[in-house]
Formats: structure tokens, C-alpha cells, sequence
């Protein structure tokens, strides 16, 4: 799997499920879905920008979106996916018959135990869980960690009805029940998410090490960050070349703590930046170490960039650039 950039797309805001630990509030996930593109406008876009990519889907709950298969079947002409996904939605099982496993990069299946139980939601994720296992896609399972996730962790691994497929634990993260965490965890909850953590990397290895990167969303290690989030502030990084992120309407920003836009994917005023360059925030989940890391951002490059930053913004050189073309072929 080649591709140029990683972008974490948040495709819409609205999900059918309400986790009392989600970031966004009920409000915003009860939104109404709104479709920024069609399928293969979205498409097209991408591709309009030269570079090849690998499209994290996320929301919400992706795979809710009204296109969803239309839109991955469109994505994936060109471009690899990646998806989060709760595993709720009769969507999933078009995307399995249709979806090429080789163009998506791995499926995270949230469990989300509450909302489940709440919704008498397990049977269908499971379905979805075999359905996509068994197609050949590239697929774990991750769930919050919260205390109650901790202290009832045999159960919560027996949910989960495919054989070898464990559930990973993820940071919790934010406020939760008036505590902040992960500051809030106590010592007993640190070793049972450390057993939780061992646990899956066992049952998890081969797949991993099969794998030439790790995945999109790798909560894997969680397990190092039980005791503070570190910063990464002034280190050498490649978010904004190597990695993006990408709200609904295809705003792009260099990652999740940026909030100055690099130009939009669908008005086609995106360009990635020139090449690594220090972090000016500092930490965004999941992405910090992988692009902080030679590993995937020195030689990989696909696509060989100026290093040296322009006082213009890109997208307005690659503006300047496609009129002048067009003046000169008259
Ligand atoms: S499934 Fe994910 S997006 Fe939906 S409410 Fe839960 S945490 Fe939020
Ligand atoms: S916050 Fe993380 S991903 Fe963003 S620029 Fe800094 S090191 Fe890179």
C-alpha cells in the first residue's frame, strides 16, 4: 500500500449511538447529515490534488453516512481507505460484498459495551464483526476504557464473538463522570488496563507484525500514556505533508490541534506543506508519533517536495500555477 498522505477525515458529525464518553455532545451527533459532495465529486477532488491518499473515515459513525458505499467505492479507484466504525449499520454488509479488502488499510470496530447493552446492539456487531473478518478485511476491536470497561474486563472480552479477536483498550480521554483522564485513573485501573494492553498485543501480534505500518488509529500502546500525555511541542514532524486532518466540508488543517486551514479538498485549494517542520502545538492522539518518526515520514516520500517554506500560501502558487499553465497552451 502506497500512498503519499494519511488524512483523519471526519466525514459527519452525526451518530446513531450517544457514549457518555464521546467528545462531541448529543446535540452534534443528532445533527442531520450533511453531504458536502457527491461520491465521485469527492473523488474527483482527491485526486485533483496529485497525491495519493490513505482516508481515515471517521465521524460520528461513517458507515451512517447516506453514499457511504457509493462514496468508498468511489474513494477507493484511486485512493486506500481506513475506517472507525460501530458496527451498527446494514451498510457494512454492501461494503464487505463490494469493497476491495486490499484498498482498505484496517477497520476500527468501536464496542462501546453501554450504548450496546443499552441498544441490544451486540448481535449485529458481531455479525458485522464475522462478515467483515471473514471477507478479508483488515479488522480489531478497540473499546474505551472506563473504569467500568477495567473492572468487568473478562466480560467485556466475551462480547466479542469471533474467535481471536480481543478487544483493545483505549486512553480515556477528557472529562468522564466529573474526573479528568487519564490523569484520574487509580493504581488498580493502570494495571488492569496494562493487562488489558498485554493482552491484546498477544492475541494481536501476528497481525501486527504482518503489517507494514501501524494502524491508522493505534491504540495499541495506550498503555504508555497511563500516567500523562506528553507534548511534542518544537519536534521535527511531518503533519501537514505526510498527515492531515479534514472536516466535513473538506477543510484541511495541518492535525487535530491546528486551526488554520491548509485550503479544502473540494474547492480544490489544498497543497501539502513543503516537508517536516516543528511542531507548533502540542500533542494530537494517535498521529504525534508516528509522523514525529523517520520511520514513515523521511524517505518514504512518494512525492518529492520544496523544503524550503513559501512566503505564498501553496495553494495559491498551485492557483498561479494551473492559470499560467493554461495561458501558455493557448
Ligand atoms: S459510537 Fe463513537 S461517535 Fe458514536 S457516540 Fe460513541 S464514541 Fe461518539
Ligand atoms: S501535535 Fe503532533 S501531529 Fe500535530 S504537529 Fe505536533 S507532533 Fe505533529
Amino acid at each position: 500500500m502506497r500512498y503519499d498522505i494519511e488524512a483523519d477525515w471526519q466525514l459527519l458529525n452525526t451518530c446513531n449511538y450517544r457514549c457518555d464518553y464521546c467528545f462531541f455532545p448529543g446535540e452534534v451527533l443528532g445533527e442531520k447529515t450533511v453531504r458536502y459532495g457527491t461520491p465521485d465529486e469527492w473523488a474527483d477532488a482527491f485526486s485533483a490534488t496529485g497525491q495519493t491518499f490513505l482516508l481515515h473515515l471517521t465521524g460520528g459513525e461513517p458507515s451512517a453516512y447516506p453514499d457511504f458505499v457509493d462514496l468508498c467505492a468511489a474513494l477507493t479507484r484511486h485512493h486506500f481507505i481506513s475506517l472507525n466504525s460501530n458496527l451498527t449499520q446494514a451498510s457494512l454488509g454492501d461494503f464487505a460484498r463490494s469493497i476491495d479488502p486490499a484498498r482498505v488499510s484496517v477497520i476500527n470496530a468501536g464496542l462501546h459495551p453501554d450504548e450496546r447493552t443499552r441498544r441490544r446492539g451486540l448481535e449485529i456487531f458481531n455479525r458485522n464483526l464475522a462478515l467483515l473478518h471473514e471477507a478479508g478485511f483488515s479488522i480489531f476491536v478497540s473499546v474505551v476504557a472506563t473504569p467500568q470497561v477495567l473492572e468487568a474486563a473478562d466480560e467485556v472480552a466475551r462480547q466479542v464473538a469471533v474467535p481471536g479477536v480481543v478487544p483493545v483498550p483505549k486512553l480515556l480521554r477528557g472529562s468522564y463522570h466529573g474526573r479528568q483522564y487519564p490523569d484520574a485513573y487509580d493504581a488498580a485501573e493502570r494495571d488492569a488496563f496494562r493487562a488489558m494492553s498485554c493482552r491484546a498485543r498477544t492475541a494481536y501480534a501476528d497481525w501486527r507484525a504482518a503489517r507494514s505500518e501501524p494502524p491508522t488509529i493505534d491504540p495499541f500502546a495506550d498503555d504508555d500514556f497511563l500516567t500523562g500525555t506528553p507534548t511534542f511541542a518544537d519536534r521535527t514532524c511531518a503533519a501537514g505533508s505526510r498527515f492531515v486532518r479534514i472536516e466535513p466540508q473538506g477543510d484541511v488543517f495541518r492535525c487535530g490541534s491546528d486551526t488554520a486551514p491548509q485550503g479544502n479538498i473540494l474547492t480544490r485549494t489544498f497543497a501539502p506543506l513543503g516537508g517536516p517542520s516543528p511542531c507548533n502545538s502540542e500533542y494530537c492522539f494517535y498521529f504525534c508519533r508516528k509522523y514525529t518518526d523517520q520511520k514513515y515520514t523521511g524517505p518514504t516520500f512518494t512525492t518529492p517536495l520544496p523544503a524550503t517554506p513559501s512566503l505564498v500560501p501553496p495553494y495559491l502558487v498551485k492557483r498561479v500555477g494551473t492559470a499560467l499553465h493554461r495561458v501558455l497552451r493557448r
